[in-house]
């Protein structure tokens, strides 16, 4: 054989048997079948064997499995993003000509993909207020198929009655998707409160350290899994095997940064409750917090991520020079990892509500409180 042919030889030559104690990165596209009567392309790999890397590779498989078995899902899928899990939800259960609803105070991308994407697939979504309750069954018509729930919602922090929308959405034959990313699937039960299929950007919590981008979408039972699988093979969502890696890894540290987090959280959000020149904390174990006495109900904790708004003796401009001055509060959006960040939102969207560029949303990291606390008082000392 020329050494060119040798070269290209795919037999593997060491041995196979290394029993790693961590999910070894399975890199790869093409699958090799023992045979071409085995030759199949078919997302459904747990049951039907390995078809190809697109579907992912036992890393992306391993991941699936540990989410799904984390959330008591049925099954899970792993998907590029947060953004991208919304969107195959959206592509799986909204038919042209059907209607879905969603909390006006869900991710702005969600809303986003609503008023964009699909309208132009003849899909209405129409925004609710989140803290309708059963209410919702006023607003579900015969062409309803998809009801969204993010709780607590985006910035404004409110927190769903989830099981009362259920059991409206399922009086009517209709779906309910969760996206459960605050509470990093673990401190809200999607499917023992009644969720078909919850979904959430592991890139936040499960990621943890800002250096990843990846979503997952849990099924409840086995009609939601195959109402999901074929979408997601046709839009190709395929996810790095690398970052799969990262993300196991995350899931090893997640419940010691997880209780970290709550306990440096919640002391911030306490400190910040008692300032001179804030009106209110929405942080969802506090009772200023719309919806506490759900998250009361249902939740097992609270995590990172909470708002509050200053007083309107405070300008938009001053909240900005706050933001500037802040040294250990970085400035960004994509929350979970192990810094803090400080972010404003001068134009949030809200039916009925105007926080006049005074609302500030804060991700708390790993840093020591006190030096975070005092961090946020040299900045506020000018207000
Ligand atoms: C960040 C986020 C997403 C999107 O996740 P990406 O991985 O950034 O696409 C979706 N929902 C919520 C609530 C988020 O905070």
């Amino acid at each position: 054989m020329d050494w060119r042919t040798k070269l290209l030889d795919p037999t593997p030559q060491a041995r196979r048997d290394y029993s790693s104690l961590v999910t070894p990165v399975y890199r790869g596209s093409t699958v090799v079948f023992d045979d071409q009567a085995s030759v199949t392309d078919d997302w459904r790999q747990d049951d039907h064997g390995y078809s190809y890397g697109l579907y992912g590779t036992p890393t992306a498989l391993e991941l699936a499995a540990r989410i799904a078995g984390i959330e008591d899902a049925y099954k899970s899928l792993i998907v590029p993003g947060g953004q991208a899990a919304i969107a195959l939800i959206y592509l799986a259960y909204c038919p042209a000509g059907s209607h879905a609803l969603v909390p006006y105070s869900a991710y702005g991308p969600n809303k986003a993909m609503a008023e964009g994407l699909m309208r132009g697939l003849n899909v209405e979504v129409e925004p609710y207020d989140p803290l309708i309750g059963a209410g919702i069954a006023d607003l579900i018509r015969d062409t309803t198929t998809l009801i969204w729930c993010e709780s607590p919602g985006s910035v404004t922090m409110e927190i769903q009655d989830v099981p009362a929308i259920v059991t409206a959405a399922h009086a009517r034959g209709v779906s309910v998707a969760l996206d459960n990313t605050y509470a990093a699937g673990v401190m809200f039960d999607a499917f023992a409160h009644g969720v078909d299929v919850s979904m959430q950007a592991l890139t936040k919590y499960v990621g943890g350290h800002s250096d990843l981008l990846l979503g997952s979408v849990s099924a409840r039972d086995s009609a939601a899994f195959e109402r999901l699988g074929p979408i997601y093979q046709q839009l190709g969502l395929a996810v790095s095997p690398d970052d799969c890696s990262l993300a196991l890894r995350g899931l090893q540290t997640l419940a010691v940064r997880l209780d970290t987090l709550e306990k440096a959280t919640l002391e911030i959000a306490n400190w910040l409750a008692s300032q001179a020149t804030v009106e209110t904390v929405y942080h969802p174990a506090l009772p200023t917090c719309p919806g506490h006495e759900n998250w009361k109900r249902d939740f097992k904790g609270s995590t990172s991520v909470f708002s509050f708004v200053f007083k309107d003796t405070v300008s938009p401009e001053q909240v900005e020079a706050f933001l500037n001055t802040l040294e250990w509060f970085k400035i960004g959006l994509s929350w979970g990892g192990v810094n803090s960040l400080a972010v404003m939102y001068p134009d949030l969207d809200r039916p009925h509500q105007d926080f006049g560029g005074r609302i500030v949303r804060l991700n708390i990291g790993l840093e020591t409180p006190q030096d975070l606390i005092a961090d946020l008082a040299r900045a506020m000392r000018p207000l």
